[in-house]
């Protein structure tokens, strides 16, 4: 080669790599405006000396949550530093914390943005002065500037005017004393018509209770309502009995064995995305209200919501479900017009049953006064869930359990639709509505749940309306919890992202596994693993007889193995001893089942990558 050509290919070799450096280059920058959350974006830290030792001084036994920087879990959302969470008044929400005197400065090339929505939180002890400044190199402007004195959350938004372009710096300034932090601040973009996608879980929620799925009762004319313009899956499954690992199934995708959350010391793993999380990275304003409990943003469930309350929706409100509701609509006040990821959580339906007085008696007008809910009959709930209080103390129950439902579906399920046609944008929402599990009455011989795995607890309702109506009808499809995240997304064109929340409708040999290796509240409780497929249900019980006789009055009859046919909807017909063919079938599935289940003891935090190849051989993570 002579050294013209050389020169040549030097040449363009330098150019291919000037032109490759230019597009990263816009690439980068185009990726900070793509996000307006200004938490997900780049931006650069100017804090004093030794902030990280006078930060964690500052906040010592102070009620901070304990997620600053240390814990790589809750700071997920963002690889850059000084984020985590503070909790005020039981609302969690992301934030980006400064101390003394600090500067953190984001850059842009050109900022078309037309405003900033921010909060400040400024804790009791802490005298600092919060300022937002923007400037490039023509001009300096200083949008906010306020000192604050002990506990104060202050709401703001501002204003930009005109275009900064070249060279943008957006300044967020602390000085004084002591620790602060700026909370969730995002550039407005008011649309027209917003992307709305919403979450409606109704707690125990038990599926032959709905008249959507044939009740006799009248409980449910709003899902009725809401049924008709989007999909009922029939047969849809929790993968499990109780509220944290459905939960988990629901956000993550997964089933108990891929997410490694079925008991309750258990938190949820950073090493898999959750839904919000995929909301939040695509720009959206993500906020939950619930109940609290086992869906207490601590366990993790608040990974990628901006804002995540555990107020509302708690179990010993009589109107949880408006609660919840209304806790939104405030919230969208100051969001309405971006677009919106928000998860509802109302624990209205689970015992104690409770709703408001004049409602009560809706399906009963003779309603005895015990209206205090199961644990009113079972005073020992941890030892006495088996005793029979008779046939019409049980009716009582399920009469006021109904009536929950009725007073949830009217308020929350109703309002939150005329809510979104008021606001012009029903048609193109996606609402998706939907229960983590039943409730028993006695069906098996024990009351509510989290102590069994049959039809009453496992079935769940689901509907979901598709934005502009994409999808209607009925899917008679075996369909699990875990298939929500990813039909979500993919009815929102995020086909990449669906790609981690699979969707297994279409398989005819779909085996769904359901898990129950520890109750939340009765630790004698038999652990159980069970199957679902298309034909029949598979239980297997831990028997330990030692365990078994501690209750007061033991279970009249409880075997090992449990098969039923779908046919059998109540599930009185236990074909374990005639079906030989079925059984073995599930055994062999089940000894697999135990072998993953064992080898991930010990590995609850963390999984590695060679387990997890092997799960997925299975078929098992991601089912
Ligand atoms: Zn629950």
């Amino acid at each position: 080669m002579d050294n013209k050509k050389k020169t040549i290919i030097l040449t363009l070799l330098i150019i291919t790599a000037l032109l490759v450096a230019l597009v990263c280059y816009l690439k980068k920058d185009k990726k900070i405006l793509k996000n307006p959350n200004l938490l997900s974006g780049q931006y650069r830290v100017e804090f004093p000396t030794q902030a990280d030792t006078r930060f964690q001084e500052a906040v010592k036994g102070k009620e901070w949550e304990k997620v600053f920087k240390s814990d790589a879990i809750n700071t997920r959302y963002t690889k850059m530093p000084w984020t985590g969470r503070v909790r005020d008044r039981g609302v969690s929400h992301q934030a980006l914390f400064s101390v003394g005197k600090a500067r953190v400065v984001y850059h842009f090339n050109r900022l078309e943005e037309k405003g900033l929505n921010f909060s400040v939180f400024n804790p009791q002890g802490s005298s600092l002065s919060y300022r937002i400044s923007i400037e490039d190199n023509k001009r300096k402007k200083v949008l906010f500037n306020k000192f604050f004195e002990g506990l104060n959350f202050h709401n703001d938004r501002v204003d930009f005017n005109p275009v900064f372009k070249e060279g943008v710096r957006l300044v967020f300034e602390t000085r004084g004393e002591g620790v602060g932090a700026w909370i969730n601040p995002r550039f407005t973009r008011v649309k027209k018509n917003p992307r709305v996608y919403v979450m409606l879980v109704l707690d125990t929620m038990r599926l032959d209770h709905t008249s959507l799925y044939g009740y006799e009762r009248h409980t449910t004319p709003e899902l009725e309502k809401l049924a008709r313009q989007g999909m009922v899956y029939l047969n849809a499954y929790s993968t499990s009995s109780w509220t944290l690992p459905a939960h988990v199934s629901l956000f993550s995708g997964k089933d108990p064995l891929g997410h490694r959350v079925s008991e309750p010391e258990d938190r949820i793993p950073g090493d898999y995305s959750l839904l919000a999380e995929i909301f939040q990275n695509q720009g959206f304003v993500t906020a939950a209200f619930t109940g609290g409990g086992f869906v207490d943003g601590q366990y993790g469930f608040h990974r990628g919501f901006q804002v995540y309350s555990n107020l509302p929706g708690r179990v010993f409100h009589l109107n949880s479900a408006e609660m919840v509701l209304n806790h939104f609509k405030n919230y969208a006040q100051r969001f309405w017009g971006e677009d919106l990821f928000v998860f509802l959580h109302t624990y209205q339906v689970h015992a104690p049953y409770k709703c408001p007085p004049g409602l009560v008696r809706h399906f009963n007008k003779d309603l005895g006064v015990n209206l205090k809910g199961p644990g009113n009959f079972i005073r020992d709930k941890k030892t006495g869930i088996f005793k029979d209080i008779g046939e019409e103390n049980r009716k009582t129950l399920v009469d006021l359990y109904d009536t929950s439902i009725y007073y949830t579906d009217k308020s929350l399920i109703g309002g939150m639709v005329r809510f979104l046609k008021d606001k012009g944008v029903y048609e193109s929402s996606m609402i998706t509505v939907l229960s983590d599990h039943g409730e028993e009455f006695y069906d098996h011989g024990s009351w509510e749940h989290g102590h069994t795995l049959y039809n009453e607890l496992v079935r769940i309702p689901l509907v979901m309306k598709y934005p502009d109506n994409q999808k209607t009808g009925k899917e008679n499809a075996l369909a699990s919890i875990t298939d929500i995240a990813g039909l979500i997304l993919d009815a929102g064109g995020f086909h990449k992202e669906a790609l981690d929340f699979p969707v297994n409708l279409d398989d005819p040999k779909r085996v769904l596994p359901l898990l129950f290796p520890k109750s939340p509240t009765i630790i004698n409780i038999p652990p159980k693993i069970s199957f679902v497929d298309r034909e029949h249900h598979f239980i297997y019980n831990m028997m330990d007889p030692a365990k078994i006789a501690s209750f007061d009055p033991q279970p009249t009859s409880l075997e090992v193995f449990e098969l039923y046919r779908h046919s059998d909807v109540a599930e009185t017909q236990n074909l374990a001893k005639k079906e030989a063919g079925v059984m073995k079938r599930f055994r062999e599935l089940l000894k697999k089942y135990r072998e993953l289940l064992k080898k991930l003891e010990g590995q609850k935090g963390k999984i590695d990558k060679a387990l997890e190849k092997e799960l997925k051989s299975l078929g098992y993570l991601n089912n």
